[in-house]
């Protein structure tokens, strides 16, 4: 590691290991840059000792703190026990287990249930949490606007999705098939519809969302957006 990594925003671990996770197909498909595939490799692969958080993990935990007003650690303030109404769709990362902490939690899963059409009523939730899966879902505007109508006025969403900060971002159609996951394993779910870059956070301002932020850590490596339903 080149430059020290800041303290884990959830236990305040100072140390981390790195497994690569990025293949060359994906490299090719993404048309990342040598510092480009550096950076999302240690997103994903750069992991806290402590809690063996990756950095994008870290980074939601950082917007979910934010969402929720305090500058805590992230496991203390799961110790809380917050009653936020939570919708987890997809596991959160490797956040993912600790959110049973959360004693009104509701988890699905996408592509069983359709982030499209969302089968909650309107204003059900305090927070809707996702973590690189925005980028799977074909109509991405109207996946966040499902997010959006499931809020509840003041309430929070706050996510990932694989962020190249130097690009805007594109639309995979037309293009060769890319999927996340493991090399070669090209499951339909995993496939990427959509690259997200720097303007990311104006796709959550065409739906609606205000007192739109983002939390980095170590960055470029790790970026999450939080976006608040207007109260
Ligand atoms: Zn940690």
């Amino acid at each position: 590691m080149t430059n020290p990594l800041p303290p884990c925003l959830i236990c305040a671990g100072e140390t981390y290991t790195h497994t690569p996770v990025l293949w060359q197909g994906l490299i090719n498909e993404w048309a990342l840059s040598p510092a480009e595939a550096d950076y999302v490799d240690r997103q994903q692969g750069t992991r806290c000792s402590g809690c063996g958080c990756n950095l994008r993990s870290i980074a939601l935990a950082g917007a979910i703190l934010n969402a929720a007003g305090t500058d805590t650690r992230f496991d203390e303030w799961l110790a809380t026990s917050p009653p936020l109404r939570t919708l987890e769709i997809n596991p959160a990362g490797d956040i993912s287990p600790m959110l049973a902490a959360l004693p009104r939690l509701v988890r699905v899963r996408y592509p069983s249930i359709d982030m499209q059409a969302l089968p909650h009523p309107d204003g059900s939730f305090d927070l809707v949490l996702h973590s690189d899966t925005l980028e799977h879902v074909p109509d991405p505007r109207l996946g966040l606007s499902e997010c959006q109508r499931v809020l509840a006025p003041g309430g929070w969403l706050a996510m990932t999705v694989p962020t190249i900060p130097g690009r805007l971002t594109r639309c995979r159609q037309g293009l060769a098939p890319s999927y996340h996951g493991s090399e070669g394993q090209n499951r339909d779910d995993h496939l990427v519809h959509t690259e997200f870059g720097a303007d990311t956070w104006s796709m959550l301002a065409e739906v609606g969302f205000e007192r739109i932020g983002i939390r980095t850590f170590a960055y470029p490596c790790a970026i999450a957006w939080l976006a608040c339903k207007r109260p």
